[in-house]
């Protein structure tokens, strides 16, 4: 799963996106409106991380003009004492928001909930056959029996799943996988199916050839 988090504050923004990518996601970072807008704009993240008081372009217009285009759940962080910009944020499209200071631990299940919730799942389990995936845990296991992933295995097999039975091209798993600072090397999700297959069976992961993944229902 890939977040952008935009946030003028840099020992927060470091600490947000340190502790993001250490829970599994890619992450790439905007330190102003005007550079969130883009990025916003132009990559797929599966959540947006929104500081509303920011340089340039304020986070209230950043998400007003990304949902001309876009539905990218958006979880906002606004300062204690504003709750008019929490409900204009709200009434601007936001999905969530949180009140600065927060939890990181809240930051996160928010963040869990609103990536499962645009992907249509209510529950933190995905059951697949004999296959559980603890999206909460962050862990997969096979007729009852912990499976040892890799954490961006991890993200590979939650991110088909969240979208089983349909058809995931590897352009999709990119986009969703692998943040600014990743050198794409063009096998690499070939390798990375290879090894969930190994770990949870060949045909655990279907491939169109020339098209893309496919977990079946
Ligand atoms: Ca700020």
């Amino acid at each position: 799963m890939r977040v952008l988090v935009i946030e003028d504050e840099p020992d927060l923004l470091r600490v947000l996106a340190q502790s993001l990518r250490e829970a599994g996601y890619a992450v790439d970072v905007a330190a102003e409106g005007q550079d969130g807008l883009f990025k916003a704009q132009t990559a797929e993240y599966d959540a947006i991380i929104l500081d509303l008081m920011l340089p340039k372009i304020d986070g209230l217009s950043v998400l007003q003009r990304l949902r001309r285009s876009k539905t990218t759940p958006v979880l906002i962080l606004t300062a204690r004492d504003a709750i008019s910009d929490r409900v204009k944020g709200l009434d601007a499209g936001a999905d969530d928001y949180l009140i600065k200071p927060f939890e990181l631990a809240e930051l996160l299940a928010r963040l869990r909930a609103l990536i499962r919730r645009a992907a249509g799942d209510a529950v933190s389990l995905i059951q697949l056959g004999d296959v559980t995936i603890d999206t909460l845990a962050r862990t997969i296991c096979m007729a009852g029996q912990l499976i040892n992933l890799t954490p961006r295995e991890y993200a590979l097999v939650e991110f088909l799943s969240l979208h089983r039975g349909e058809l995931v091209t590897r352009t999709m798993i990119y986009d969703h996988l692998f943040d600014d600072s990743d050198d794409s090397l063009s096998n690499l999700v070939d390798v990375h199916v290879a090894n969930v297959r190994k770990k949870l069976g060949k045909d655990f992961i279907t491939t169109r050839r020339g098209q893309g993944y496919l977990i079946h229902v």
